[in-house]
């Protein structure tokens, strides 16, 4: 994916002022920056729900003016900074409900339960158990409990395997360690890269963790105030005074 010179405005403050990110083909690139650097509105302007300036292209297809419905459709997928799951179901719909876009039975098939729409629903259960056995037996036991029961972390893990369900081009994850402990935060840097191979996919990783982009990311980005002060492998970067002025301040 290639982001040209993306400019957003929330009235007259601009949250992000030109700029310009690429996330290479199977890799796993971060972006870094303050609180209120504009990170969740680079996430925002990609996947459409907020309107920008700039030029987005995604595998050749210039996203520029396309719905959000139509950008998923084209391999978008993501995953909020504040959970949304649909708490009244169960974590297997959660999950089986990433893969809608894959789907070639539509709502009658479904409804009239043809053949093909138990098959599909059957091939879409084993994928999503699959990606649930990554988290070992963290979700597969409780499958079929309700979202609302489970704890923060688990829902992050629910959150993200929905995301690999959509098999995106595109993979944009906003701060998926944030509320987890040390140890849930190695685990889910271990089980990433599996996921991720998997599903072939894409990854723009927004976090805060330092030790997670070291240890995940080849190519980081820095956002401050709405611009990108400088990018590179995390190393060189984290060492650059500008970033420790802006991002780790007093280190
Ligand atoms: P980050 O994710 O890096 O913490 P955000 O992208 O959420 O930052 O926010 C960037 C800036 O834009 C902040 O100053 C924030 O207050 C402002 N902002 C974010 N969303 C809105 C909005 N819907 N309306 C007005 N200002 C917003
Ligand atoms: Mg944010």
């Amino acid at each position: 994916m290639v982001v040209q010179n993306i400019c957003v405005n929330y009235g007259a403050f601009r949250a992000l002022d030109g700029v310009s990110i690429e996330v290479a083909p199977g890799s796993i690139t971060g972006v870094i920056g303050p609180n209120g650097s504009g990170k969740t509105t680079l996430i925002n302007a990609i996947t459409g729900i907020q309107a920008a300036s700039g030029t987005i292209r995604l595998d050749g297809q210039v996203l520029g003016r396309r719905s959000v419905p139509r950008r998923a459709e084209l391999g978008v997928a993501r995953t909020f900074q504040a959970i949304r799951l649909f708490q009244s179901m169960s974590i297997l719909d959660n999950i089986m409900l990433g893969a809608h876009r894959l789907m070639r039975a539509g709502l009658f098939e479904s409804v009239l339960r043809t053949p093909r729409s138990h098959r599909e629903t059957a091939q879409r259960q084993a994928r999503a158990e699959v990606l649930m056995s990554v988290f070992g037996l963290r979700l597969l036991p409780r499958m079929h409990q309700l979202a609302v029961n489970l704890s923060y972390a688990n829902r992050r893990r629910v959150e993200i395997c929905r995301a690999f369900m959509a098999e995106p081009l595109l993979l944009l994850l906003d701060e998926p360690m944030a509320g987890m402990n040390p140890f849930e935060t190695q685990e889910l840097s271990e089980q990433l890269p599996e996921l991720q191979k998997l599903v072939p996919t894409s990854i723009l990783l927004v976090e805060h963790k330092m030790d997670v982009i070291n240890a995940l990311c080849s190519h980081v980005y820095v956002l401050d105030h709405g611009v990108c002060i400088i990018e590179g492998d995390p190393r060189t970067v984290q060492s650059d005074p500008a970033v420790v002025e802006a991002y780790l301040g007093v280190e």
